[in-house]
C-alpha cells in the first residue's frame, strides 16, 4: 500500500509516517528529511536547497523530483511507501504520476491532515528531537521525563529545526496554501483523498488513519 500524507507544516504528517513505519512496516520518504540530510552533508542540492529551506520557501521542482525519484527506485520502497511532504506543487504531482507509471505503483491513499494554523505554530516552534535517535519532544506538550535526557534512547542532546521559528512557519503554511492544497483536486477525482481532523491527539489521529487504511 502506498500513501500520500498532505497538510500544513506541524499538521503531523510526520509523527504518523515514522507510527506507520513501525507499526506497518512502510518505508517513509521525506523529501524534508532527504533535503536536511542533503544541507548537513553539503552535497551541491543541499548548497541549493539551504536559503530556501531557511525562508520558508520551496525548493524547485526539478531539485525534489530527483531526490524523490532516486529514492522511490530504492527496493525498500517496493514494501510501501508514505510520501510525507512531496508533492507540494502541481508539477510535483504530474512528475509523480510519471515516475509511478513508468514503475508500475500506484497511490492508494491521499490523506489530508485538518488542523487550525494559529495553534500549529504554537506547535512547531516548541517542538525539538533527540539528536541520537530523533524521537520528537514538545516544549509544552512532550518534556522528556527525565530533564534534558531522552526517553527512549538515554541521550542527551537535542536539536531544533533551523526553519523552525514563527517568521519561516507563517510561510511555509502560506506555500503550503498556495501551492500544495490545489494539488488535492488532482486527486479527488480518483476517489482516494480523505481527510482526518489533525487536531484531535496523536493516538485518535492514527486511529482515523488506521480506519482508511484497513477498510
Ligand atoms: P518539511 O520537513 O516537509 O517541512 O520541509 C522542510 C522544507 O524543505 C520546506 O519548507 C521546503 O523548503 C523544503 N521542501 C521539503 N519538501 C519539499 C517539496 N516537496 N518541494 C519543495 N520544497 C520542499
Amino acid at each position: 500500500m502506498n500513501l500520500i500524507l498532505l497538510g500544513p507544516p506541524g499538521a503531523g504528517k510526520g509523527t504518523q509516517a515514522s507510527r506507520l513505519v513501525k507499526q506497518r512496516g512502510m518505508v517513509q520518504l521525506s523529501t524534508g528529511d532527504m533535503l536536511r540530510a542533503a544541507v548537513a552533508a553539503g552535497t551541491p542540492v543541499g548548497l541549493a536547497a539551504k536559503a530556501v529551506m531557511e525562508s520558508g520557501g520551496l525548493v524547485s521542482d526539478d531539485i525534489v523530483n530527483g531526490i524523490l525519484s532516486e529514492r522511490l527506485d530504492q527496493p525498500d520502497a517496493r514494501a510501501g511507501f508514505i510520501l510525507d511532504g512531496y508533492p507540494r506543487t502541481d508539477v510535483q504531482a504530474n512528475a509523480l504520476d510519471a515516475m509511478l507509471t513508468a514503475k508500475g505503483v500506484q497511490i492508494d491513499h491521499v490523506i489530508e491532515l485538518l488542523v487550525d494554523e494559529d495553534a500549529l505554530v504554537e506547535r512547531i516552534t516548541g517542538r525539538f528531537t533527540c539528536a541520537k535517535c530523533g524521537e520528537g519532544y514538545h516544549d509544552r506538550f512532550k518534556l522528556p521525563k527525565v530533564a534534558d535526557t531522552c526517553d527512549a534512547c538515554g541521550a542527551t542532546e537535542f536539536k531544533r529545526r533551523a526553519d523552525d521559528n514563527e517568521t519561516t512557519v507563517r510561510q511555509r503554511m502560506a506555500e503550503y496554501r498556495a501551492k500544495t492544497a490545489p494539488i488535492i483536486p488532482h486527486y479527488e477525482g480518483r476517489g482516494i483523498v480523505a481527510r482526518v481532523d489533525g487536531m484531535v491527539s496523536m493516538d485518535a489521529v492514527a486511529a482515523s488513519i488506521d480506519a482508511i487504511l484497513d477498510r
